[in-house]
Order: C-alpha cells, then structure tokens, then sequence
C-alpha cells in the first residue's frame, strides 16, 4: 500500500521505503553534525519522510556542497 508521502515531492510510497536524513549517520564524511545543520538550513529535518529518489537528491547536494567547503 502506497500511503506515505514524500516531505520533498510529495509522491506516495510504501511506508517500508521511507527514508529518513538520519541514514547519514553511516556516511564516513560529510559528517553527520555537519550533514545535519546543512539539511536543516533547506528545511529538511531528521524526522521527515523521504522516497528514495528525493534521498539521492540530498545525499548529493550534501556531498557537493561538503566538497566545495572543504576545498577552501
Ligand atoms: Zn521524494
């Protein structure tokens, strides 16, 4: 049953497919801390609802944004 909504896109999924930021924790770099504030600054907090594309979107735009920073 397609009954979850999407924080970002507001597509439907099943509720075993959500994904949360928190699955960051296991990502060796950016940091969490790091990974979180960053989230936060687009309005995505560590309890919202994400389908698996929308996931993708913000585990790239972290790293990409952690790249450039770390750069300087
Ligand atoms: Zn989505």
């Amino acid at each position: 049953m397609k009954n979850a909504p999407c924080n970002r896109c507001s597509k439907k999924f099943s509720e075993k497919d959500i994904y949360t930021i928190q699955q960051f924790q296991y990502r060796q770099e950016p940091n969490y801390e790091w990974t979180k504030e960053f989230l936060n600054n687009l309005e995505v907090g560590e309890w919202d609802s994400l389908c698996e594309q929308c996931m993708k979107f913000y585990a790239e735009t972290s790293m990409s944004a952690w790249k450039k920073c770390s750069k300087r």
